[in-house]
């Protein structure tokens, strides 16, 4: 690429060689979403799949070992744990770092062109900030038409002039001063930004709101719960899922908050997004212990124009356990019994790996990834586990199998349409569940309904280790290979038509696998608490990035990048 620009330098007048090779920005709309050019990575999974897939293969199985470090760059803002994915357009690579920090950086270089600090106010609702449930963390921008767009701690959305990261316009997404907030990556689609939330631990209702990426204006709100019948349902959809709850749900909010997973099939216009857990967690407490409570723990498709729920799935009806469904949604087409099928895949908290007709939400299979002691499988007929009898736990309390941190959670799996594998992060874990007779909710304070005094028996033993990497293929339904993880907070993973799989384990190690096979090939010890590798290719080298963190001396995070034969000064510790 280097040499035959340097050919039509010398043939051509300097203003037609400028045109195309000058810094004149590409426009990041619909098509170019929907395109997704393997040279950037324009999107919070890469395409509006989600797949986290990349056609780039510079580096694959043959070279990985060659990978050095490019460059690396110090977020320096606050101390904490990084989750987000970044995007790279035009050269430029966006991210996210701890309290909504945003910034654009030199993707060749790493030499920083802005940052912004929304200064999100610290110390919970005591201080008057928002009220959070895992960390500070942001999972990522979204790029749509000259802009980046943010989902702040606090409940706001901003958008940034992506050239210069001033604030071309805000919206706050939830009620100010409540217990919400997001942590999430905004999506696009069809020309708006859509945006989730969190705070189900807190006692919440959940929805999801599409903004005009152009003005901030509201184009359509979906809520995951009913409201108060009393004050009339806000769509037939609402009043159906009513009829699946009892008791004063509203009080609470009854949760269904959307703070992870969604992705977006342009063909079908169906924007798909998971719901997580009730609020509080216990049913009991939350809809006098009977009931579904859609929808709760569900994988929802909505028109993408007007936010209507077109179908739903529900993972874990009348969920009891925190048992989430926003886990990463990946939309695949694969020929399941010798047929093609347009699908989607998920791997929920609950343990179960699922695979939907997308079009159609009909279930084609939910095979048990993890350790999973609350239920027996999922019945293909109804659709439904199969629950173990002790499983809607009571005072005297049991020991389950996922415990709320889920046998999945943040860290995105991947999918490689060339080996047909997904690669899925999991983790083992337990909780002992019992119902608080004590409860009274408190504002401001998490109101699960759960836990309370009393002895509690000593837990079962866990499968160890308490982390893995799965290679699954969906279509078997068979689990090919396992990869072993001493610790269970290990990043999201990406794949690569260079045959490779990218993650990174919780203490910090990023490692590069063989797709086939999952033999270990190359890896380099960072700093501990990863995120999601990406990669993108400028001036025909590609690249590999990741954050991670903490790092440096500020303990800030550190974005870095990697290249074939790069040996750049690994940065002081
Ligand atoms: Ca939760």
């Amino acid at each position: 690429m280097k040499r035959l620009a340097l050919t039509l330098a010398v043939l051509l007048p300097p203003l037609l060689v400028h045109g195309p090779l000058s810094a004149q920005r590409s426009v990041v709309d619909d098509a170019a979403l929907r395109e997704a050019d393997p040279r950037e990575w324009l999107s919070h999974g890469r395409d509006p799949a989600e797949t986290y897939y990349s056609p780039l293969d510079q580096i694959d199985a043959t070279n990985v070992d060659r990978l050095g470090l490019a460059w690396s760059w110090d977020i320096e803002s606050y101390q904490g744990r990084l989750e987000a994915t970044p995007l790279v357009s035009d050269g430029v690579l966006y991210g996210t770092g701890i309290w909504s920090v945003v910034f654009a950086v030199d993707a060749r270089t790493g030499e920083e062109i802005w940052k912004w600090d929304p200064a999100i106010v610290q110390g919970g609702r005591a201080n008057s900030g928002p009220s959070v449930c895992c960390g500070p963390v942001n999972r990522g921008p979204a790029l749509y038409d000259g802009k980046v767009y943010a989902g702040l701690l606090d409940g706001r959305l901003v958008a940034l002039d992506a050239e210069t990261g001033n604030v071309v316009w805000v919206q706050q997404t939830t009620p100010v001063g409540g217990e919400y907030s997001v942590t999430m990556a905004p999506r696009i689609a069809n020309g708006n930004v859509i945006i989730g939330n969190s705070g189900a631990e807190f006692g919440v209702r959940g929805y999801v709101t599409a903004y005009d990426a152009e003005t901030g204006e509201e184009a359509w709100r979906t809520y995951t719960v009913p409201g108060n019948p009393a004050l009339g349902f806000e769509s037939p959809a609402m009043e159906f899922a009513a009829q699946t709850w009892q008791g004063n749900w509203w009080d609470l909010g009854g949760g269904g908050t959307v703070w992870d997973g969604m992705a977006f099939d342009p063909d079908a216009n169906l924007f798909y997004i998971g719901t997580g857990n009730g609020a509080p967690w216990s049913r009991e407490h939350r809809s006098d212990g009977v009931g579904d409570n859609l929808y709760l723990s569900s994988i929802l498709a909505l028109d993408a124009d007007s936010g209507e729920i077109v179908w739903y799935y529900q993972t874990t009806p009348g969920d009891d356990w925190d048992y989430t469904a926003v886990q990463n949604i990946i939309l695949a087409d694969i020929a399941i019994d010798g047929q093609e099928r347009q699908v989607l895949m998920q791997a929920p908290k609950n343990g179960f790996f699922y695979v939907l007709d997308r079009i159609t939400g009909e279930l084609l299979s939910a095979e048990a990834f993890g350790h999973v002691t609350w239920a027996y499988e999922v019945d293909m007929e109804t659709g439904r586990p199969i629950e173990v009898p002790e499983a809607r736990y009571d005072p005297t309390g049991v020991w389950l199998s996922p415990g709320p941190r889920g046998a999945h959670n943040w860290n995105p799996m991947s999918w490689n349409p060339d080996t047909g594998l997904v690669y899925l992060p999991g983790q083992h874990n337990q909780s002992f569940y019992r119902v608080n007779t004590e409860f009274e909710p408190v504002p401001g304070r998490f109101n699960l309904g759960t836990g309370g005094g009393g002895d509690r028996p000593n837990p079962p033993e866990l499968p160890e280790p308490r982390g893995f990497l799965a290679a699954i293929d969906p279509v078997t339904r068979q689990e090919l290979w396992r990869i072993p993880h001493a610790g269970s907070r290990n990043g999201g993973t990406m794949t690569t038509a260079g045959n490779l799989v990218f993650s990174a384990t919780e203490e910090g190690v990023f490692y590069a696998l063989d797709a086939t096979t999952g033999e270990r090939l190359w890896e380099m010890e960072l700093a501990p608490g990863p995120a999601t590798p990406i990669t993108y290719e400028l001036d025909g080298r590609q690249y590999v990035t990741i954050l991670s963190g903490p790092g440096g001396d500020q303990g800030a995070g550190r974005v870095w990048t990697f290249a074939l034969d790069a040996d750049a000064p690994f940065p002081e510790e």
